[in-house]
């Protein structure tokens, strides 16, 4: 890059190091006419994608909505904090990852069930139930049914007999 100094188009890097946990790099350059030395910083542009509601307005991605949405379900769930924030990387991970500008939101709700599913069946639920919004109560009740004849029985098989 150009010397902020003298505008020099030749500048070189003397030095290269990872801060801020490896999330940036660091760079001392030297300028090869006038010699000073000034320092950039290397960040990598994570943008989520924009969502895009049922009725088509778009939204910017809410990572706050996200966490309190996923932290509800989660009300008194045995499930730690690195759990809960290994969830939401996860989330947003695959979110980037899919190299769109814009997603449905739908697909927001859909990791976050992912997610849920893997954590706590009974946070899966509760989520699912607000968010699919059940057409009926017969597919909220064979949904549960669904998780009772899996993960549910096996860990009450878990809980130590009286
Ligand atoms: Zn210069």
């Amino acid at each position: 890059m150009y010397c902020p100094f003298c505008a020099a188009h030749e500048t070189k890097v003397v030095d290269s190091r990872l801060v801020a946990e490896g999330q940036q790099v660091r760079r001392r350059r030297e300028c090869s006419q006038c010699h000073e030395r000034f320092t950039t910083y290397e960040v990598a542009e994570l943008l989520m994608p924009k969502l895009i509601k049922a009725d088509g307005s778009r939204q910017p991605f809410d990572e706050d909505k996200l966490r309190a949405g996923i932290h509800r379900a989660l009300e008194k769930r045995p499930v730690s904090v690195e759990e809960f924030e290994a969830s939401i990387n996860r989330i947003k991970h695959r979110l980037r990852a899919t190299g769109e500008r814009e997603l449905p939101s739908r697909q927001v709700g859909e990791e976050v069930m992912a997610e849920l599913r893997r954590l706590d069946e009974i946070a899966y639920v509760r989520f699912a139930s607000v968010y699919r919004s059940f057409q009926d109560i017969n597919e909220f009740r064979e949904e549960i049914e669904r998780l009772s004849s899996g993960a549910l029985r096996a860990d009450d098989a878990e809980e130590p007999s009286s």
